[in-house]
């Protein structure tokens, strides 16, 4: 198990024993006086995101029993947190990397995992996430590749059974947690996170989230799948919405598991523009600088917030870093050129050049 069990920093004998770990961060500016709130910050992994963690199981997990083999290409459909920090493993391990990527997300994931030394593969965008899953699985089956298969394998959820809630658990021993908060993309998190807190905190009650205008869980609607466990249709209440990384559009079997066994108490909607908000403040007002996702994880956490208890200590989920955003909504309006008032300052000295 290559995932670092002790927090800090040290030396370390390859950048995949950086992989999870990550801190918990008290917000101290921006949540209400009532509640104490704290973020599970994923930026903090080597490439970025809570993905990383994924990645590295999904890989050292398929070495181990032999589904992957030495050089042999792996591929993935992904909206890129998967695929950026599948780049990253596959390149401290030398297995080359074929990621499917429809055409709506941002440029930089697309760069990045070139960068990482990934191949991708764009799909229109009108065909949505299941055009992209449908190029990943047409191109292993054509070509003998390893699949990742992120949102069926039973590698995605242990992971974060076994490190992201074995993580949260041990923060928080001995002391109260009264809410998790977290979105869902491939539901990973919720059901490994979820399966430690029903076992071990079973006080703690989990709000699960999703994109105000594409409820496909709170719906009710179960997409049908293949024997494969793989969707063989589009969810009908899906249309796109701005939380890159959320709520494909179809129910995975990733988070089936969290749906069937109940592993949340709450589902909250959110609109991508609240999350939008909150991400700036959190970067402006916290200097936590989280992608959308984390922003609108943390407006629902707000939302919990306001009808919580007195005292009541919430814990909230950031996916990953804002940096992945600047091409998005989540940039517009930030200036390029100095704004009035930075004209001002910069014309209130005698070094100003006219
Ligand atoms: N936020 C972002 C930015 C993501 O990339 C993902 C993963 N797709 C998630 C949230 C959700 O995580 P999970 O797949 O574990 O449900």
């Amino acid at each position: 198990m290559s995932i670092r069990q002790t927090n800090g920093r040290g030396r370390f004998d390859s950048i995949l024993d950086t992989v999870g770990d990550t801190p918990v961060v008290r917000i101290n500016r921006i949540a209400p006086d009532h509640v104490t709130v704290y973020v599970k910050f994923e930026a903090f992994n080597p490439a970025g995101s809570v993905k990383d963690r994924l990645a590295l199981n999904i890989i050292e997990s398929a070495e181990r029993d032999g589904r992957l083999k030495p050089g042999q290409t792996v591929v993935e459909a992904t909206s890129g947190n998967t695929g950026i920090g599948l780049a990253m493993v596959c390149a401290a391990k030398g297995y080359p990397l074929v990621v499917t990527m429809a055409d709506s997300f941002s440029i930089e994931r697309r760069r990045l995992m070139r960068f990482l030394g990934a191949k991708v593969v764009l799909t229109p965008r009108t065909a949505k996430g299941f055009g992209m899953y449908q190029k990943a699985v047409e191109l292993c089956e054509a070509n003998g590749w390893f699949l990742a298969s992120q949102f069926e394998t039973p590698d995605n959820a242990d992971i974060h059974e076994n490190t992201t809630g074995r993580e949260i658990v041990n923060d928080f021993n001995g002391e109260k947690l009264d809410y998790f908060v977290t979105g869902y993309g491939t539901g990973g998190t919720v059901s490994g996170v979820g399966r430690v807190l029903r076992r071990e905190r079973p006080d703690t009650k989990i709000i699960l989230t999703e994109p105000a205008n594409a409820q496909i869980v709170g719906s009710g609607y179960v997409n049908t799948r293949n024997e494969g466990h793989q969707p063989t249709e589009g969810h009908p209440n899906f249309e796109p919405h701005p939380i890159q990384g959320w709520t494909p559009d179809f129910i995975p079997w990733v988070l089936q598991e969290a749906i069937d066994k109940k592993y949340y108490d709450e589902l909250l909607p959110i609109p991508g523009p609240e999350g939008i908000a909150w991400s700036r403040r959190l970067a402006a007002e916290e200097g936590i600088f989280t992608g959308i996702s984390g922003g609108s994880t943390f407006a629902v956490a707000m939302k919990v917030a306001e009808s919580a208890p007195e005292g009541s200590v919430i814990l909230c989920m950031l996916p990953d870093t804002g940096e992945r955003y600047l091409s998005t909504p989540l940039f517009e309006g930030v200036a390029e050129e100095m704004t009035e008032e930075e004209a001002a300052l910069s014309k209130s000295t005698p070094s100003h050049q006219m």
